[in-house]
């Protein structure tokens, strides 16, 4: 049962039957929704969940009258590091940063890979200056991280663009305005923190 079957529950049902067969569906609900929500390899929310996360949280935002702010993350260089260090170092650095943004975040904050080598964050009540501090000193920290590799370690770095709400007041306009923002900051060079204003 607990690898997938379901039986029928004839009555009258022994108590510990029941039991059994609820614990099994649940556990096996729980198992589904992870691997339907999350990513395999950092353990974060994955995109469509994100998108989700981002709608309530925007709700939110607008009946409590507070701001929100939405980032998006692009590792750079990353095709570089993979040719140079090989899959299994790329992965490991998509961890780090993955581990970074759990540890040095909000639990309230929401996180999620958003596809390749790029990360969502959204930050509940925090507004566009706070947000850019933030993820500036994120971009430091990630920085300076100093990857294992057998032939020596090396170091990575990423862009970020961010929008807020009420500049910008639904899931497309934030996600466009932080994918032009994140635009910018690769094309002015890289490594940088660029924020979008209306
Ligand atoms: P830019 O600074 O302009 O973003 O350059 P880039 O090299 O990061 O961008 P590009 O889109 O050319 O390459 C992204 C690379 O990310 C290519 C792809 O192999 C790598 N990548 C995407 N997903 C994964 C993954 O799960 N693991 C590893 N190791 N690499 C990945
Ligand atoms: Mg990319
Ligand atoms: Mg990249």
């Amino acid at each position: 049962m607990s690898l997938g079957g379901d039986d029928f529950l004839s009555k009258p049902v022994e108590a510990w039957h029941l039991v059994s067969a609820i614990t099994n569906r649940v556990i096996r609900g729980r198992t589904i929704r992870k691997f339907a929500e999350t990513d395999g390899l950092t353990g974060l929310l994955n995109h469509s969940k994100s998108k989700e996360r981002l709608e309530i949280e925007i709700t939110r935002s607008k009946r409590e009258g507070q701001t929100l702010s939405f980032a998006m993350l692009d590792l750079d260089l990353f095709k570089h590091v993979n040719d140079t260090y090989g899959h299994p170092a790329g992965d490991r650095v998509l961890k780090s940063l993955a581990h970074l943004l759990k540890q040095r975040l909000r639990g309230y904050d929401i996180i999620s890979r958003y596809g390749g080598e790029e990360f969502v964050v959204i930050l509940p009540n925090t507004t566009l200056e706070l947000a850019e501090k933030i993820m500036n000193k994120l971009r430091i920290a990630f920085s300076e991280i100093n990857h294992y590799h057998e032939n020596g370690g090396f170091s990575c770095q990423f862009s970020c663009g961010i929008s807020s709400f009420p500049d910008f007041k639904n899931e497309t306009s934030l996600g466009n305005e932080a994918d032009k923002a994140l635009y910018e900051a690769k094309e002015s060079g890289r490594n940088k923190v660029v924020c979008r204003k209306c």
